[in-house]
């Protein structure tokens, strides 16, 4: 069907012209001799309104009706009201109807309401600027890896190892239910690999063999995590964005997270001022000035011997009290971020029995090289680390964990061909969204969400 988008008629490319639009209808409203409908086509948060002069088109109340597809054909022109752009509408037609009890109607429904049917919630102008908001971040991501040398490698989905050596993994197999086989070996040696398999957690460790050929590497795709938590910051799957850094230190891995984020956010703040208004309105009350803020950098750094000192001498009451040698919890993170930094902050040198294996040894023997970035309102957006490269080091951590040093040979190969100081992060694109935009659902930033007992 030959038409424009609303987009470029609201932004007056058409206007003193002759025009077709298409879209679904948003509102309408009836007056005397007038009948004003406004429209969406999805290529802008905002609506266009036709203007209808009833007596020249009688049947144009067939399409007043919310949730219909329309086209129109009619005259773009500067608004009476002086803001943006309306048509003077000659012809209208209804392309498909839409029944009153079609569930989206004119008043604001509730987030929750909205998720049981995610198919159609995208119609509403929080979704609206939701996915446009998350385009153009995901394109302001790859923007900036590409403009700096860094290579997009696609990492497999389908993997035998879970990278965490503890990771909650989906498994994968082609298996009927059988009680044919007596052990779990026999019954995974039978299985389409022959061997286990699951849906990998993380791209990092066939990052990591990139980046030991490429030197600057990234990936952006999906990751996921049986995890059981029914938490607004979990997701089954999710996007994942993970940059690795050859011949860095975990300085270099900070800079560049930082160096990404500001710039990514430079980005949205340009792309996107509709959806951030409509933010700042209806999500968070100084949205513009906290973006605004952290695009100019400057985030904190804390260690984490430092910021259990601080949590223990906050006087708060946390569900879990800190204590050197836990993992933050959640609280602990926002009150770092939230009342302690008043920014994003990273903390740095976890206890090495809450981090993972490959992560670089500090010479103090108890800590290990890792970064993770907290940002007030949600909590660790990025875990990132400097790699162990020691192969000694690296094997005596593998068998600290009682993990199979054969399972990690090729791993194990980097460090014994050419090793170099490397480093990456992690970063869950949905939980950079909802910083961005104040949505407190992980479900609300994502088209069909996945968790635990949800699959719609
Ligand atoms: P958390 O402690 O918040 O569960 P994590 O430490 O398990 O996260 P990492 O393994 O460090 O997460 O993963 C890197 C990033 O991926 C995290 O900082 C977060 O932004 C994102 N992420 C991790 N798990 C999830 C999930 N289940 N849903 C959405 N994003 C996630
Ligand atoms: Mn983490």
């Amino acid at each position: 069907m030959e038409h424009c988008d609303i987009k470029n008629v609201l932004a007056g490319a058409f206007t003193g012209k002759a025009v077709t639009v298409c879209g679904w209808v948003r509102t309408a409203r009836d007056s005397k001799n007038m009948l004003f409908i406004e429209i969406n086509d999805g290529t802008s948060l905002k609506h266009l309104q036709l203007v209808i002069d009833k007596d020249g088109l009688p049947d144009a109340a067939l399409c007043a009706k919310l949730g219909c597809s329309v086209t129109a054909r009619g005259d773009a022109v500067a608004a009476r009201d002086g803001q943006g752009v309306e048509l003077n509408v000659r012809e209208l037609t209804l392309i498909g109807d839409c029944p009153p009890e079609y569930p989206l109607q004119k008043k604001r429904h509730t987030l929750e309401f909205l998720r049981a049917m995610p198919h159609l919630r995208l119609r509403s102008n929080t979704f609206n600027a939701v996915f446009r908001l998350r385009s153009a971040l995901s394109a302001a991501i790859h923007g900036f890896f590409q403009e700096n040398g860094f290579l997009y490698v696609h990492t497999p989905l389908i993997t035998g190892s879970d990278c965490e050596g503890a990771g909650e993994m989906f498994r994968v197999t082609t298996h009927p239910f059988s009680h044919g086989f007596e052990t779990q070996a026999a019954y995974d040696a039978a299985d389409f690999f022959g061997q286990s398999a699951g849906l990998s957690v993380s791209g990092q460790l066939e990052g990591e063999t990139a980046a030991m050929a490429f030197g600057k590497i990234y990936t952006f795709g999906p990751s996921f995590r049986a995890e059981n938590s029914n938490t607004p910051r979990h997701l089954a799957e999710y996007w994942h964005v993970e940059p690795e850094l050859a011949f860095a230190d975990l300085n270099d891995v900070l800079r560049l997270a930082e160096n990404m984020m500001t710039a990514v956010l430079k980005t949205v703040i340009a792309k996107c001022p509709d959806e951030l208004a409509f933010f700042e309105k209806h999500f968070e009350s100084g949205l513009a000035q906290k973006l605004e803020r952290v695009s100019g950098g400057g985030f904190a750094v804390l260690d984490y011997t430092e910021a259990v000192k601080i949590l223990t001498a906050s006087g708060r009451a946390f569900r879990y009290p800190a204590a050197w040698g836990s993992d933050l919890q959640t609280e602990h993170e926002r009150y770092i971020t939230e009342e302690y930094a008043k920014k994003p902050v990273f903390v740095i040198n976890y206890p090495k029995a809450v981090k993972s294996f490959y992560m670089k040894q500090n010479a103090d023997g108890r800590t290990v090289a890792a970064g993770d970035l907290l940002v007030p309102g949600v909590g660790e957006i990025i875990g990132g680390s400097e790699r162990e490269a020691d192969y000694g080091k690296l094997v005596s951590a593998l068998k600290e964990r009682g993990m199979n040093e054969s399972d990690y040979a090729g791993y194990l190969d980097l460090r014994r061909y050419g090793t170099a100081p490397h480093g990456g992060f992690g970063l869950g694109l949905e939980r950079l969204l909802m910083y961005l935009s104040g949505v407190a659902n992980i479900r609300d930033v994502t088209l069909f969400p996945r968790a635990a007992g949800q699959l719609i």
